[in-house]
């Protein structure tokens, strides 16, 4: 055993192997001491990886003849700043994951193998107008007139810092805050023109202003159009001047374009992108500049939660409710919730946007937790969309669409504005059966219909992916008289560019964007004039924006009145009121149809009589009364495997490794609401605790365990702390 009292001589080292442990190493005598977040190479069974220094210390808990030694150090400086670090490792531990997975997918993939770092593409400071004017009006002495007469001939390299006097440099850094230097990057624009705030902005905007320093949570609950970017612009502007970063965070890629544009034009400085789209070097290179702090506003999607921020003074996040911000494999944890942990760890305020917060977050709010401001009307004084059920139990429809509807379509097309159909299902028709005898395709593994997709001519398993021919006729009877049952996006296609030949029609789903050129060019196909009609998926809830859109039409609303899910009433509401927000954005005012068998339910009522804040407040209700989240706390444990009986030894094992706790519900071991997915059996088992704590206290240990269970060899499995799916 080393002395206690000598250098620390042991490194503690998280490793990109699905183990939910740390790995002590020993540090050769000729090594420096390396801070934590420097990247490491270590031995690690007959090969060697990288990992990711998570302490130093002066001695294991392992003999030390039991450790291998570090192979090399391959950062000078932290990779990831003491922030970062101590937040990625919160999240493993939260959500249960491995924490040098996790960490090292906080990298991105140019940094996992331990190359060194890429040179920072150049920055260079330039002065502003403002910096003109001081140095004319010699309103400046000593260090600041020097920097200042520096840059008036010519801008100075970032990388020429290191060679200025300390006391130019401290200059430099109140010369950016008075915003007298600027990048050069960012000369190119100046900052657009902010419409006048409207009375409710301003109030907002007061309130935001009027909160004490660090870190605050505030819900920005606003319908559709009132205005919410334009409070975000606002409080952007304003963490720039104090020369601070801000991290945007929007739902989904396809909304990363027009979000960017907008920010850019009214900010007038670059920014910076961190999604998936992008080629691994730029998004090296986006995270390079976010953690030296030279990019000042970061947009990105939900893994852009994790970029550093060393001169932190925002985290906004769009459309908060979005499920989409929920990582579903690998390390599953929620980009709104991680960003509220490292904005309480960075001493900031987060803005959480939505028409349709999630009842999560109404609940946080009412409970004092967030702050609440509301922007109930639309921005520009249109009057809110009109919405109207359509009975389909006293209404014919053809291919999914009753006689009023396509009379709306048609009358919308008549008066030269646009339209949009909405169906959340992707293919012809989601079964093909037949006539006579009633056999309709399943997928032989899942045993679901399989969904028709005509013009491709073929039968797809929308769980296991599984490809069939479409049979020429009945298997069982040899009748030919096969037919469609019910109506995906493809068939609405068919039918209204049928029904509509004249009017200029587009599809937007899974099928038709799969590739990022197509998507581009789906964007480019619409005329900017004229009648049109999108129809889609919920792809289409989301950006897509037609200025003369005055009619929303969804399909059918009754899969998500008659769920298994617990959440479904709540996304159905959410989906309901944002497809709506889409309608009337422009100058004509909108209209919604929404077809139903159930125009009755009670959620379809309430929804159109007091709006989606009166529904979530009774729905909320139920929850509390149900003891559901945001009432109690879920883990879920889901496996898969080949053999039925495999799957269910696991999880029975599993079962038997919980140590009894009063504060402890289990549900389960049961068959997964979609028992079969492809070859494989699914099933699990449910955790649910009155008391975050508890459950907490009782998942970890359970966690180390599962990862030793015989059983669990054979077979997949994972956790999920806060599952939003329960399948
Ligand atoms: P949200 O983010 O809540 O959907 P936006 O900020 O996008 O709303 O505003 C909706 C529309 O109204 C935009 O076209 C925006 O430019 C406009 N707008 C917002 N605030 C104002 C205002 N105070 N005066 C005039 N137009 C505004
Ligand atoms: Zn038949
Ligand atoms: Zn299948």
């Amino acid at each position: 055993m080393t002395q206690p009292d000598a250098a620390p001589r042991v490194l503690r080292v998280a490793l990109p192997v699905p183990l939910r442990r740390l790995f002590d190493y020993t540090l050769p005598e000729s090594f420096r001491t390396p801070m934590p977040g420097v990247r490491v190479r270590v031995p690690f069974g007959h090969s060697t990886r990288i990992g990711v220094v998570v302490a130093c210390m002066a001695c294991s808990d392992l003999p030390a003849a039991q450790l291998k030694s570090v192979s090399a150090l391959l950062d000078d400086a932290p990779l990831l700043d003491a922030e970062l670090l101590a937040s990625v490792l919160w999240a493993a531990e939260y959500w249960l994951g491995s924490p040098g997975e996790a960490l090292l997918n906080a990298l991105p993939v140019a940094l996992r193998d331990g190359r060194a770092l890429p040179p920072l593409r150049a920055q260079a400071w330039m002065l502003s107008d403002d910096g003109h004017v001081a140095l004319q009006d010699d309103r400046t002495r000593g260090a600041s007139r020097t920097l200042l007469q520096r840059l008036a001939t010519a801008t100075l390299p970032a990388d020429s810092l290191r060679t200025l006097p300390a006391a130019e440099r401290a200059a430099l850094a109140r010369l950016r805050r008075a915003g007298h230097i600027i990048a050069a990057a960012d000369s190119a624009a100046a900052p657009g023109v902010a419409p006048a705030l409207n009375a409710a902005q301003d109030a907002a905007l007061a309130q935001l202003r009027a909160q004490p320093p660090g870190f605050s949570v505030t819900l920005l609950d606003g319908v559709t159009g009132s205005g919410k970017t334009e409070v975000y612009l606002a409080r952007i502007a304003e963490v720039l001047a104090q020369d601070r970063q801000t991290l945007v965070l929007v739902p989904e890629i396809g909304l990363i374009a027009q979000t960017a544009q907008r920010l850019q034009q009214r900010l007038g400085v670059s920014i910076d992108l961190l999604h998936s789209g992008l080629s691994d070097g730029l998004r090296a290179e986006a995270w390079l500049r976010a953690r030296s702090g030279a990019a000042r506003v970061l947009l990105g999607t939900r893994s852009a939660v994790f970029a550093p921020l060393p001169r932190a003074g925002l985290i906004v996040i769009d459309e908060e409710h979005d499920a989409s911000y929920k990582q579903q494999d690998g390390l599953r944890y929620h980009a709104r919730d991680l960003a509220l942990k490292r904005a309480q760890a960075l001493g900031i305020p987060v803005l959480l946007g939505s028409a349709t917060p999630a009842l999560e977050s109404l609940h946080n709010a009412a409970r004092g937790r967030y702050a609440h401001l509301r922007l109930a009307a639309r921005a520009n004084a249109r009057p809110a969309p009109h919405v109207e059920l359509i009975d389909l139990r006293r209404q014919r429809s053809e291919h999914g669409l009753s006689a009023p509807l396509l009379d709306a379509l048609g009358a919308t097309f008549a008066r030269d504005e646009q339209a949009m159909v909405f169906r959340n299902r992707r293919g012809y028709a989601p079964v093909l059966s037949c006539a006579q005898c009633g056999w309709h395709a399943d997928c032989p593994h899942c045993a679901r219909p399989l969904t028709w997709h005509r013009a491709a001519q073929r039968l797809e398993c929308h769980l296991c992916g599984r490809l069939e021919p479409v049979p020429p006729r009945c298997p069982a009877c040899g009748s030919s008289a096969l037919q469609a049952q019910g109506h995906g996006t493809e068939r609405l296609e068919t039918a209204l560019a049928e029904r509509f030949p004249d009017i200029p029609l587009l599809r937007v789903d899974r099928e038709t964007t799969r590739t990022r050129a197509a998507q581009a060019a789906l964007d480019t196909r619409l005329p900017e004039t004229g009648p049109a009609l999108l129809v889609g998926t919920q792809m289409l809830a989301k950006g897509h924006d037609l200025p003369r859109l005055t009619l929303v039409a969804v399909t059918s609303v009754d899969e998500g009145l008659y769920s298994i899910d617990f959440r479904a009433p709540e996304r159905l509401a959410q989906l309901i009121v944002q497809v709506a927000g889409r309608a009337g954005r422009g100058s004509a005012p909108g209209r919604v149809l929404l077809q139903t068998r159930h125009p009755d339910h009670p959620l379809l009522l309430q929804l159109l009589s007091g709006g989606y804040h009166a529904l979530a407040a009774s729905l909320l209700e139920e929850r509390r009364a149900a003891r559901l989240p945001p009432f109690a706390y879920h883990a879920l444990l889901r496996a898969e495997a080949t053999r039925e009986a495999a799957l269910f030894a696991f999880l029975d094992a599993a079962r038997a490794a919980l140590a009894a706790d009063a504060g402890i519900e289990i549900v389960g071991p049961m068959p997964a609401p979609l028992p079969r997915r492809g070859p494989r059996w699914c099933g699990q088992l449910l955790l649910a605790g009155a008391q975050r704590g508890a459950l907490h206290r009782a998942l970890k240990p359970w966690a180390l365990v599962l990862e030793t269970l015989p059983q669990a060899r054979a077979l997949r499995w994972s956790l999920d702390v806060d599952p939003l799916e329960m399948g």
